[in-house]
Order: C-alpha cells, then structure tokens, then sequence
C-alpha cells in the first residue's frame, strides 16, 4: 500500500518551501492551490510585487539548496534613502557597512521557482484550482473543491500543514474543533496601494538602484524597492480617512496637488500616477495572532496561517521561511512521522517568535513613518553606526531582526527595544554625539545585554 502524504493547503511561498523541505526527507507530498498555476496563466502574484529578503529567509533557501537561483534576480538595498519633502536625499545604512543588505526579490519569481523546485521531487504534486474548503481532522481528510467545475473531491494524508496564508481555512476548521482557540486580528487605521515608476528608457532605474526609498511625512508615507528589469514599486501607507487620507483624495486634481507637495521628487517618475490611483486597490495591513497553532498529530500551522504581520520590518516572508526551517528540524529531532512531539516543539519555538515579529513589525510602522525624520532619531542612528563598527558584538534592533537569525525575534525584540530607549535618551541629551563616551555607551549596553 502507498505511504500516506502530507497535505499542504496553499502553494504560497510557505507551502512551496515547506514541501521542499518535506521531499527532501523523502515524504509524498499533495499540495492544493487555490488559484491558476501562476507560471502558465496570467494571474496577479498577489498584494507586493516585489519583497524584501534578508537573512533569515535567506538561511532556509541555502539549506534547500536554492539560495542561488533565487539571488540571480536580487537586487542589493544596503540602506534607506530618505526623501524630504523639499526632494533633498539622504542615505542610512542597514548594516554596519555595505556588507550588510536587504534584497529586493519579485514575488511572482520566487513563488514561481519554489513550485518548480518542490515539483522536481517525484513524490510532490501540486493541485492548481483546487481549494480546500473542509478539514477533518480526525481522519487526516481535506476536502477540495476545483475552481473551474465546483467538483468536490475529498483526500485522505497522514498529517495537514496550513500554509494557506491570512486567510486560512485550517486555521478556520481548528476554531471549530478546539475548545478555547483563540485568533485575533489587529487591523491599522492605514491601508496600502501600490504604484509603479517604470524603468528609464535606456532600461536604467529612475532613482538610486541599490536602496529602498522612503518619503516619511509623519501620518503616512511612501515607500519605493527595485526591480531587477530596472523598474520600482512603490507602497503608498495612507489612512482611510481623514484628511489626507484614501477617502479625501477623491479627484484627479487633488491626488495630482498632493502628490506634487509632498512626494514632488517622485511625481516625474510615477507616470501611471492617476490610471494607478483610481485602478489599484487598498490592501488591509493586520497582525494575526492566534494560538494554538497545532492540533495534536493531526494539522500545523506555518507562515502567514499561524502569524500574518504589518509589512514594515520586511519579515512577513522570511519569518515565514523560518517557520520552514524550525519545522523540519523539530522533525528531524522528532523522526519523521512522530508528528505530535514535533508539532509540539515547533508550537514552543515559534509561537512566542511569531508575535515578536508581529509586535516589532507595528513598532517599525511608527518609527518609519514618524521617526526615520526625526534628528534624535538620526543621531541614534549615527551612533549605532558607530557602535556596530567599533564593536563586533554590539548589534542594533534592525540588525538584530534582519542580520542576526541565531537571535530569535523575542530576543531582538526585547534587547532592540531595551538598546533604543538607552541610546534615545542619550542623544537627546547631547548636541552632537561626538561629544558621547563611546566605550562607556558600550558598557551600558552591555549591562542591558545580561539582563535579557
Ligand atoms: C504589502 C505587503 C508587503 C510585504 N512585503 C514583505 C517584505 O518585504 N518582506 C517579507 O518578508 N514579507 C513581506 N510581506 C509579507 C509576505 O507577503 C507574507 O508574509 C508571505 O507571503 C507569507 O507566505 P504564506 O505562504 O504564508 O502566504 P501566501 O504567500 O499568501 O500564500 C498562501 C497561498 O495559499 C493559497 N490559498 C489560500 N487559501 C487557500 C485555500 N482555501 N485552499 C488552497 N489554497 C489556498 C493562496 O492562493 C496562496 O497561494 C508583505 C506583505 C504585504 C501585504
């Protein structure tokens, strides 16, 4: 008789990596998706185009095995480029120096190369237009129904992983079936919409290429990453009402009169400006937390399912990758088919990690939109700078998040947090951080360090 797969509800970029994983451990994998197989048919990737990859997504794709193929079409940010109302630049680093980057990656390309990858494993199939729209738990049973036909079909594993993103319908079914579950979803009064800045016509980028652009006004802002073909997409986060806001930008003549006071360097650029505006829609922006994430041996949950987070640490995906990797480890731990001690496991290490990152990602709406500007903040920034490069142990909150993925989000949370607040309160102190005693700012950190 056939060993039982694994189902994985959704071919996202959780799942596609997830059943990777699985193969590579020589399990059947049966992976149901929603929508068209996006490599064939002409749909939308779904809300970002392109995506900020930093390491601990990237620590995931390099143990698979395809950190390469998906690099080929990276485009390196090592710093912010801040846009002032007046249209003056100026460039912050990530990183202690240009080591140290984010990469801006097109979603559609990489979700598209991880199915090709998990695909390449005889015993994984995916289902395209096949959506999961019941879950039985106690027989391992989900039951699909094809988009085009409305046939149902049911299909019977060993164990269910949800990967099926905000949404998902497992997550959904394991409210039903445990007592005391708990999902909650924090919504921002902000939602988003994305414009475009085309490539230049000799195919060269209209802005810096190796940077993501920010134009922080306070209440809202805009956002650019690159793309590879020399394009940039941009992310307006705007509230949905008051003034200004989605609702108050109701004509053409008053998006255009915005745009020019407040993004003016960026209006030569965005020429699809108006047909975007009206067209394009508003994205939501939520923090889901939600527990537990696993139900007996019976169904896990991974990525956006178990924590869907605010864009603005750029770590939706790579925690999602993470999620990935602490899932096979705790199976490899646990021996494939013990599904209940590494479900287990896995519920330990990430859940508390998932609402790190959901907390952090809020936290980094308000400092990027009110702070980035802001002098005290610049000057903490210079100081960090300064700290990162004279001492190799010290690391920021961002370099903690984004750098450092031996750090678990709690950790870079709580220490990031607690560094902030002391280096904060330091350069209000002082006109010029030159005046600062840099070593003893160190050994204050470092007393900080000991009591996380
Ligand atoms: C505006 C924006 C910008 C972002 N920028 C970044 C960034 O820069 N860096 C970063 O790391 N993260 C970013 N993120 C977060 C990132 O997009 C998500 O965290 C990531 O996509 C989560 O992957 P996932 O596989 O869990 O979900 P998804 O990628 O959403 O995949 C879920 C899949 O499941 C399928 N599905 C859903 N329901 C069903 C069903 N019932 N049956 C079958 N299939 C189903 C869907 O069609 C989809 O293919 C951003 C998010 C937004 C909204």
């Amino acid at each position: 008789m056939e060993k039982a797969p694994v189902i994985i509800v959704g071919a996202g970029l959780a799942g596609s990596l997830m059943a990777i994983y699985l193969a590579q451990k020589g399990l059947a994998v049966e992976v149901f998706e929603s929508r068209p197989d996006m490599r064939t048919t002409a749909i939308s990737a779904g809300r970002s185009i392109n995506l900020a990859l930093s390491d601990r997504g990237i620590l995931p794709l390099k143990e698979v095995g395809i950190l390469d193929k998906v690099m080929a079409e990276a485009v390196k940010m090592p710093g912010r480029m801040l846009h002032s109302v007046e249209g003056q630049l100026q460039f912050a680093p990530y990183g202690k120096d240009s080591s140290q980057y984010i990469n801006s990656i097109s979603r559609g390309g990489l979700n598209q190369l991880l199915m090709t990858e998990a695909e390449s494993y005889p015993d994984v199939n995916i289902h395209f237009n096949q959506k999961c729209i019941d879950v039985d738990f106690e027989n391992s049973i989900v039951t699909v129904e094809d988009q085009a036909t409305q046939q149902q079909t049911t299909v019977q594993g060993c164990t269910i992983i949800g990967g099926d993103g905000a949404n998902s319908v497992v997550r959904n079914a394991m409210e039903q079936e445990i007592e005391g579950y708990q999902a909650h979803v924090d919504w921002l009064d902000h939602g988003y919409k994305e414009l475009s800045i085309p490539p230049m016509q000799d195919a060269g980028f209209a802005l810096e290429k190796n940077a993501l652009h920010i134009w922080p006004r306070g209440n809202y802002m805009l956002i650019a990453l690159p793309n590879a073909d020399g394009s940039f997409t941009c992310t307006l986060f705007f509230p949905y009402k008051g003034n200004p806001s989605f609702e108050s930008l109701d004509t053409p003549e008053k998006i255009q009169t915005f745009f020019e006071a407040q993004f003016g360097d960026a209006v030569p650029h965005l020429v699809h400006l108006q047909e975007e505006f009206a067209n394009n829609p508003v994205g939501k922006l939520g923090t889901l937390k939600c527990y537990p994430w696993i139900h007996n041996d019976k169904a896990a949950l991974i990525g956006d399912a178990a924590h869907a987070i605010v864009p603005f640490y750029g770590q939706g995906m790579n925690a999602s990758f993470e999620d990935c990797r602490v899932l096979n480890a705790c199976i490899e731990t646990h021996g494939v088919g013990n599904w209940a001690a590494a479900y287990s496991a896995y519920q330990d290490l990430r859940k508390v990690n998932g609402d790190a990152i959901g907390d952090l990602a809020v936290e980094n709406f308000y400092e990027m939109r009110d702070h980035v500007a802001d002098p005290t903040f610049r000057k903490k920034r210079a100081l960090e700078h300064i700290l990162e490069n004279t001492y190799d142990d010290y690391h920021s909150k961002y370099s903690l998040v984004t750098f450092q993925p031996d750090v678990p989000y709690a950790v870079a949370r709580n220490l990031g947090n607690q560094q902030d607040a002391l280096l904060m309160n330091l350069c209000k102190e002082v006109e010029d951080i030159k005046t600062l005693d840099i070593p003893s700012v160190y050994q204050q950190l470092k007393a900080l360090k000991t009591q996380v």
